[in-house]
């Protein structure tokens, strides 16, 4: 089949002929119809996260936010038949067994596999994946509008239901990316004042066509002293790669505020201690989602709440799409369809 390797980090993909996987007696074969290319994917490939870089599988395929149909099943499987529309997500498996696993969060699983890190991901025409965790796709869904869900939509939603909103609370989402533009629908379907902050003037306006109320770009100056004179908000969810929106983030939170930590910059992040204190500043981090977390972001997506907005790319173009996204040149998701 043909898939897109990543052979050494910061090296581009390279596009070759590999071969099928052969599915065990639980795993399931899928044919990719769509796979979104996630930040997180740049950051893979770059080895960005040293702390991370050690599991990583080489040679690797990338994409774990996959998309297609079940082509083959397993002696064992018994959830999922020939034909049927699935996704499967960044937690390719875990135990049910570990202590995390056993108190709901299996996301935190202690033995998890990885779709596009520890194990091969959907930059391909096929995948293979335990039948246990890949999740099937809505009716009403398409396949590449379906695919940016997996990721991108199921850890906004997880990160802005933990963070327990009141009606009427001002939500900011710092970086209107793959997640960021997903925030803002989810914010708003939460009955959020939802404030969008990006650094593109573009990505604003978009905003604001899916449900936004106020924008703000940030930038080298002190563009989001407005928006800290009319009261700050009340969570701060950063949705970007930068370091520079969670110190934007960090000085718009109001007193009591909770900072929601999403994005995943390669650089440390920190904060005064007495400005912290001084305001009883929160700070919850987030690891994309359960599989309950994502059997609800897609029953969101399935009445019409959210919707993805996605550009549909060729396979072969995996490299320039990952180039224009580390650019910040793509609005919503850009989605690679093997055929
Ligand atoms: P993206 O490139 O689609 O979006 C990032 C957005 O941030 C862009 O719109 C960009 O213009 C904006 N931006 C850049 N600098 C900014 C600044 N200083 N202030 C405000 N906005 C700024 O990326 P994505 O796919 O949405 O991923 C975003 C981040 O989330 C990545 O770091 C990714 O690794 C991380 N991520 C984390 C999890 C998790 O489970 N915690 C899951 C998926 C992705
Ligand atoms: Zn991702
Ligand atoms: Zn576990």
């Amino acid at each position: 089949m043909k898939a897109a390797v990543l052979h050494e980090f910061k090296t581009p993909l390279k596009l070759e002929q590999v071969d099928l996987p052969k599915p065990g007696d639980e795993d399931v074969l899928v044919e990719v119809e769509a796979c979104g290319v996630c930040h997180s994917d740049l950051h893979v490939a770059s080895g960005d996260w040293p702390q991370f870089a050690k599991i990583v599988k080489k040679p690797l395929i990338l994409g774990h936010e996959v998309a297609g149909r079940v082509v083959e099943r397993g002696a064992r499987v018994r959830n999922l038949t020939t034909g049927d529309r699935v996704g499967v997500p960044w937690l390719n498996w875990s135990c049910g067994e570990c202590e995390p696993c056993r108190e709901g969060n299996e996301n935190l699983c202690a033995r998890q596999k990885i779709t596009g890190v520890t194990v091969d991901g959907g930059y391909a025409e096929f995948i293979r994946a335990p039948a246990s965790h890949a999740v099937k796709i809505p009716n009403n869904l398409s396949a590449v509008e379906a695919a940016p869900l997996f990721c991108a939509g199921v850890t906004v939603y997880r990160a802005l239901k933990r963070a327990q909103l009141a009606r009427g609370e001002r939500l900011g989402v710092f970086g209107i990316g793959g997640l960021g533009h997903l925030a803002v629908q989810i914010g708003r379907a939460f009955g959020a004042d939802v404030v969008a902050v990006d650094i593109s003037e573009e990505k604003l306006e978009f905003a604001k066509s899916l449900g936004a109320q106020e924008t703000f770009r940030a930038g080298s100056g002190d563009e989001l002293k407005t928006l800290r004179e009319t009261g700050g908000v009340h969570a701060a969810l950063v949705t970007s790669a930068a370091k520079a929106a969670y110190d934007a983030a960090f000085s718009c939170l109001k007193p009591a505020g909770i900072l929601l930590i999403v994005g995943l910059p390669a650089e440390n992040i920190s904060f005064p201690p007495i400005l912290m204190a001084g305001r009883e500043i929160r700070a919850q981090a987030s690891a994309v989602g359960t599989r309950q977390d994502l059997f609800e972001t897609l029953a969101m997506a399935a009445e019409g709440k959210i919707r993805a907005q996605v550009s549909t790319r060729p396979l072969s173009q995996a490299n320039e799409v990952m180039e224009e996204l580390g650019r910040g040149l793509v609005t919503g998701r850009a989605v690679l369809t093997p055929r």
